[in-house]
């Protein structure tokens, strides 16, 4: 209870009784700080030390029967004077100023009760020394003189809702709400600027005291998103206040949606691109292991292969070698027989005359022996082409060159004697006479028939025939020079070339060659011995002639000569004498 209360109830209870404010009253009052005086028709009856104090009076008996109106600034003075003739009345204290008699201004609170049942023209007075507090309040105004003009201007809507009503819009507000004065806007029910989807939640948003996103209707009904806050102010007597600050966020909402979409792209290309790049590794690392597996594969393959296979760089070294390669070469160098006609050197490879090469040649490995090989070389080119090493790989063709130097030997050979058969003999004599005329050296063509052979198979047997031809073949071997070839022509008919000899040369080579197959002795299965001789025909090659086969014709003919003379003999061509 304040003590104006308290001297109303006072005078209240005082009224009941009919009593009158006397001394002992007053000197209770003297506990209060605030002024408390009694007037009547507006001049001080009574007075409390506080009030004395307020109005510069240095005792109460100094302010008995003045008007308390005069200590008032003009101002005041006329107001206050309405309010202590009783013509108006305020259920609050009135701020005025006062020139207290020790001419100090201080700024005080009145406050005017009519005391009708003390007199007609009687108020009680109160008033409260406001001058600290003015000074306060003074800065306060300023301070909310300040916070209005903010308000005003601030850019965000802000409205101050009184019962639910809308009271107060600031600028921004109106504009916001899509109206052009503050009248289309104050009087709204603060549902009526909300979407309705909203409406039922304001106490929730209220209390919730934090900006929320909301929806709010522009005046022609459409839409907009803003960020509100609802601040429910301290309780006043009017219902429950609210201020609202609302903010558009369309603009925002569009951004932060772009925004949004936009990082979502980027994080899907960041994904993507993550993902491309997880892949590539993955990839890359497949393709090591891929590449891994493929050298392990290249190595144990070239290893499978049974040749050699070397490779070998710029300088001639060898890089990389398979296990055959070792195992002919040890960690050396593969040694041909050179030099040999068609071999193609690394020299000649790197030298980019040509990318490949494959030829024949003979090797001698350091194991010893001796291999037919087959070499395939290669030039090795790097990116641009250039030749930066040589690829050899070597067959042994040691089989294939026995096989078919048996068969060249099959097919130039007879297989019962071994001696030239006719084709060959004839191929390697046209060949001898061709370079004995070139060079215009000596030769001579023996013809070799073995007499009455018929009776000699007739008499012992197709086989002992046979063994006569063998021996009579060796025989010849023999007593002839390496360079001298023997050719069998058919049946027991031979041919015998003899080079760089001439007639009287051959003569005697036929002589001689006759009498050892008259000695010759054939052990035969009886027990018995067997005996043959040969009749032999020479001739000589001469200018006209284009053959072998007319020196033959002539050596023949001289062979029927030593036939028709008896056998056993030799024989020379007749030379005719032109
Ligand atoms: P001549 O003194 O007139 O030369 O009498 P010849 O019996 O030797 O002559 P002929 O031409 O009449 O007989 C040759 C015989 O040689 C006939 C043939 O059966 C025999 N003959 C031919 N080739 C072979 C052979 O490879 N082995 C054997 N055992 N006999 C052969
Ligand atoms: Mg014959
Ligand atoms: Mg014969």
């Amino acid at each position: 209870m304040d003590p104006i209360g308290n001297i109303i109830d006072l005078a209240f209870e005082r009224r009941k009784r009919g009593p009158r404010f006397n001394g002992e009253m007053m000197q209770i009052l003297e506990v209060s700080r605030d002024l408390i005086c009694l007037c009547r028709g507006g001049a001080i009856t009574a007075i409390n030390g506080a009030g004395a104090r307020m109005l510069g009076a240095k005792t109460t008996e100094q302010l008995i029967g003045r008007r308390l109106a005069e200590f008032l600034i003009p101002e005041y003075g006329q107001v206050l004077d309405l309010f202590l003739s009783g013509m108006a009345s305020e259920d609050r204290g009135v701020p005025t100023r006062i020139v207290g008699l020790d001419q100090a201004v201080r700024d005080i609170e009145l406050q005017v009760f009519r005391a009708r049942e003390i007199a007609t023209d009687a108020t009680v007075v109160t008033g409260r020394d406001m001058s600290k507090e003015g000074k306060l309040a003074g800065s306060a105004h300023k301070t909310d003189t300040r916070f209005h003009l903010l308000v005003d201007n601030s850019m965000n809507l802000v409205c101050h809702v009184v019962g639910g009503s809308i009271r107060y819009v600031n600028k921004a507000g109106i504009a916001l709400l899509g109206a052009t004065e503050a009248e289309q806007v104050i009087g709204l029910r603060l549902e009526e600027i909300l979407h309705p989807d909203y409406a039922d939640l304001i106490g929730d948003i209220a209390k919730e005291g934090a900006a929320v996103p909301l929806r709010l209707l522009h005046r022609d009904g459409s839409a907009f998103d803003a960020l509100v806050r609802l601040t429910e102010l301290p309780a006043g007597g009017m219902g429950t206040e609210l201020m609202v600050e609302a903010r558009d966020i369309t603009g925002h909402n569009r951004a932060v949606a772009a925004l949004r979409r936009s990082s979502e792209t980027l994080e899907m290309r960041v994904a993507a691109r993550t993902r491309e790049l997880a892949e590539q590794h993955a990839r890359a690392e497949e393709m090591t292991l891929v590449a891994e597996a493929a050298l392990r594969f290249s190595e144990s393959l070239i290893d499978t292969i049974p040749s050699p296979v070397w490779f070998k760089d710029a300088l001639g070294r060898v890089q990389t070698s398979n296990r055959a390669f070792r195992a002919l070469f040890g960690d050396g160098e593969p040694k041909l027989l050179l030099p040999l006609e068609d071999t193609v050197t690394d020299a000649e490879l790197m030298s980019g005359a040509c990318d490949q090469a494959s030829f024949e040649a003979p090797i001698l490995p350091p194991s010893g022996g001796r291999l037919d090989t087959m070499v395939l070389k290669s030039a090795y080119l790097d990116d641009e082409g250039r030749p930066v090493g040589v690829i050899g790989v070597l067959t042994d063709i040691s089989d294939r060159k026995a096989m078919e130097r048996e068969l060249r030997r099959l097919a130039t050979t007879d297989s019962l004697t071994g001696a030239f058969n006719r084709r060959h003999f004839l191929a390697a004599a046209g060949t001898e006479l061709e370079r004995a005329n070139r060079y215009g050296n000596p030769l001579t063509l023996l013809m070799l028939d073995v007499d009455y052979f018929k009776s000699i198979n007739d008499a012992h047997g197709h086989g002992t025939g046979d063994d006569a031809l063998r021996r009579l073949v060796e025989g010849l071997r023999h007593a002839l020079r390496d360079i001298d070839v023997i050719g069998r022509l058919g049946g027991e008919e031979f041919a015998v070339l003899l080079p760089e000899t001439g007639m009287a040369g051959a003569l005697i080579t036929a002589e001689r060659l006759r009498a050892q197959v008259a000695d010759l002795r054939l052990d035969l299965p009886d027990g018995g011995q067997l005996a043959f001789t040969v009749s032999i025909g020479i001739a000589a090659p001469r200018a006209e002639d284009g053959s072998v086969e007319a020196v033959l014709a002539r050596a023949d003919k001289a062979l029927y000569r030593a036939k028709d003379e008896g056998r056993n003999r030799v024989c020379a061509e007749v030379v005719d004498p032109d």
